[in-house]
């Protein structure tokens, strides 16, 4: 069989190469940390990803390289590409890691970003919140996760701390206008090399503290506004040429309007629900794209709610699991675990994938569960 090299053994290559392994393939990653949750099902290359030496050794290893986050170093894509097969190539990293690049990618599919200004000074920004009001979001171009890495103007008189603090990350700034949105939906889109594209069905997103708490799918929106964010996704998919799996962040306002905030071009946590949900999961999906195999059906079997586990949820999970009494008729649980040693707070540790007949009824279920009220 063929070997798959992952860059990065967290819980996004972990569940890429479970999916894999069930299709024939082997694994390999490399990552810093020993034992990480893809080192646990993988072979794996403990070293830095800017090692070169490792990256080397994962492409000899490899037939095919495919990465789980999306700040690969590009010195180390351009060697990867040399030494093996990278189907996804390094441009959509490139365009991905930046979100300048990024949205000027998505404006040229034809699509709906939120309007924004490049910021390269205090006076520039000042400008810019005078021109889009408050309250607006300060995001550095670079680097930003779970929140971090960016700033909502909510009055003037913020923007020098805003400014000094965002600067020290030492990468560009973009200034967003602050979107009302009624939601957040993602949209999960897959394309092979051959030129094959589909979407997964579009979740509504429900974060708190910025961290993804819930994905519920259908979303609680009108089916023609779902179709439209899934068409966008194939729409920047094809115009970016990605290959492999391009997840879609979006807002929706009130008036039905679809803005994407921000892409990953990997598997995305906001797709967990496909894994128990979908004929084809998000990372069978991603396999099949990389090798270059016909995409899955991606249809949706049962309606579901996904909830994150974060550490401090952990330990109320295992002893709800040991009588798994109290879900409503209708409602069946999957728990997901990533293997990962240490249950810090705020950690994405696993999720449990909610197949229900009434998706409100499975959120009811996880607002009163003790598990998620730490
Ligand atoms: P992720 O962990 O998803 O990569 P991130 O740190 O890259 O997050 P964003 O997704 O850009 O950050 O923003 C985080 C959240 O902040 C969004 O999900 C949304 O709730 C809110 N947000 C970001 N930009 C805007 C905006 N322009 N208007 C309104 N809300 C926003
Ligand atoms: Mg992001
Ligand atoms: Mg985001």
């Amino acid at each position: 069989g063929s070997t798959i090299g992952v860059l990065g053994g967290g819980q996004l290559g972990r569940m890429l190469a479970l999916a894999g392994r069930a299709m024939g393939y082997r694994f390999a990653t490399l990552d810093p940390t020993p034992d990480s949750p893809c080192g646990q099902v993988a072979d794996q290359i403990v070293a830095p990803y800017h090692d070169a030496e490792a990256a080397r050794k994962l492409a000899g290893m490899s037939d095919v390289i495919t990465y789980e986050f999306e700040n690969v170093d590009a010195g180390v894509a351009a060697m990867l590409m040399s030494e093996s097969y990278v189907p996804q190539g390094s441009e959509l990293l490139y365009t991905t890691q930046h979100r300048l690049r990024e949205k000027r990618a998505i404006e040229a599919a034809g699509v709906k970003v939120a309007p924004y200004r490049e910021i390269r000074s205090e006076d520039e920004l000042r400008e810019a919140v005078q021109a889009f009001g408050t309250p607006c979001v300060l995001k550095t171009a670079t680097g930003g996760y779970d929140g971090k890495g960016q700033w909502v103007i909510r009055s003037e008189g913020e923007i020098g701390e805003a400014y000094e603090t965002l600067s020290r990350a030492k990468t560009e700034l973009v200034l967003e206008q602050f979107i009302r949105f009624e939601k957040e939906i993602s949209v999960i889109a897959a394309r092979s090399p051959r030129g094959e594209v589909r979407a997964f069905p579009a979740a509504e997103n429900i974060h708190v503290d910025n961290i993804l708490h819930l994905s519920i799918v259908p979303a609680r929106a009108p089916a023609e506004v779902l179709e439209q964010a899934e068409q966008m996704a194939v729409r920047i998919a094809e115009s970016l040429g990605a290959i492999g799996l391009l997840a879609v962040e979006m807002f929706l306002t009130r008036d039905g309007e679809l803005f994407v905030n921000e892409l990953a071009p990997r598997p995305h946590n906001s797709g967990h629900y496909t894994m128990d949900a979908c004929r084809t999961s998000q990372f069978e999906q991603h396999v099949r794209a990389v090798c270059n195999l016909p995409l899955g059906p991606g249809e949706l079997l049962t309606p579901v709610v996904m909830a994150n586990l974060l550490g401090e949820h952990v330990a109320p999970l295992l002893e709800w699991m040991g009588d798994e009494a109290g879900l409503p008729e209708g409602v069946a649980a999957k728990v997901h675990l990533y293997g990962k040693h240490e249950a810090k707070a705020k950690r994405k540790m696993g999720h449990v994938n909610l197949l229900t007949d009434d998706v409100n009824k499975a959120i009811a279920w996880v607002e009163q569960s003790p598990i998620w009220k730490s």
